[in-house]
């Protein structure tokens, strides 16, 4: 029998609620999620934020609020805004692009609550307390955004965030914590030159085409896990069969967990219909180890049905 793979709620439950807001933490925690996703970015005053995006134009009132504070490019950078200015924006559904409707039509509205942007720290209290009252146990899953262009606007978010994951007891391979990235230098940097101990898991995106065994070989000699987009497994339907790579098979060969993303009711790859079906396909017939999703609801039902207490 395969373990039981783990629910990671991606951004949260973030089909239900605007992406990384602690209401869409909680919501996530109240469906059974495993492991809570920070996507992590600093502001100008270095504190650092969880939200997705370097800029703050996709999902927040920016725009109306700081007219006039983007930069050439017409983005509004999160790296150029204070955390007293960062506070006072209201986050909403991400949009399509600018001025059009929200990207996932189907999600939660856009005019109907008021939501910011926490902080790291603010975050982790949060699930702390969340932990406590509730009685449930849930991982964090922090991801260090683009650490390298941080880097040249003078700011080093890896080390910032790993000395706050230790201050709340996130220190060894045995605490409740992945943390991600899609740079691998950074990984490699933080586990030779700052004694990371933590469990590290290397992103990688739809574009990386086929994923070689040596490139596993060198993830698993700083790593434990990969975080590869769903496309680098599936490939596409040939009649009714799935078209699958090795890559879950190579990846657990060199002893790296395999967590795919993202897992979308509302986004389904080329050849399914139906969202219990691609969860099917990944949870009970592949194998892999966790999924990202934007509905831990549906992947904890699903996981449920295969993997009987
Ligand atoms: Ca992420």
């Amino acid at each position: 029998m395969k373990p039981r793979p783990i629910v990671i709620a991606h951004r949260g439950a973030s089909g239900y609620l605007p992406e990384h807001t602690l209401a869409g933490k909680a919501l996530a925690l109240g469906m059974g999620a495993d492991y809570l996703e920070q996507d992590v970015v600093a502001t100008k005053d270095h504190e650092l934020v969880v939200f997705h995006d370097l800029t703050l134009e996709p999902m927040t009132d920016v725009q109306a609020r700081y007219p006039g504070r983007a930069r050439a490019d017409g983005r509004f950078y999160c790296i150029d805004f204070s955390l007293e200015e960062i506070r006072s924006l209201n986050v909403v559904e991400r949009r399509a692009a600018e001025g059009q409707g929200s990207r996932y039509p189907g999600r939660f509205p856009e005019a109907a609550g008021h939501f910011g942007i926490p902080t790291l720290e603010e975050e982790i209290r949060f699930i702390e307390g969340l932990m406590r009252s509730t009685g449930r146990h849930v991982g964090i899953y922090p991801e260090i955004k683009s650490p390298a262009w941080h880097r040249e606007q003078g700011v080093d978010i890896g080390p910032m965030m790993l000395e706050i994951l230790a201050r709340f007891g996130y220190r060894t391979a045995n605490d409740p914590i992945f943390l991600q990235c899609f740079e691998a230098e950074e990984l490699q940097r933080l586990r030779r030159e700052h004694g990371c101990q933590l469990r590290l898991v290397q992103l990688i995106d739809s574009n990386s085409g086929n994923v070689s065994a040596g490139t596993l070989a060198r993830i698993g000699g700083y790593a434990n896990a990969i975080g590869p987009a769903i496309s680098l497994i599936y490939r596409g339907m040939a009649g009714s069969m799935a078209t699958l790579t090795s890559l879950v098979d190579d990846a657990h060969a060199e002893g790296l967990a395999v967590h795919p993303y993202t897992f979308r009711k509302d986004d389904l790859p080329a050849g399914f219909s139906d969202f219990d079906s691609l969860l099917n396909l990944f949870l009970a017939q592949i194998g892999v180890d966790g999924i990202f999703t934007d509905f831990p609801d549906l992947a904890t039902a699903c996981i449920a049905r295969h993997f009987p207490a």
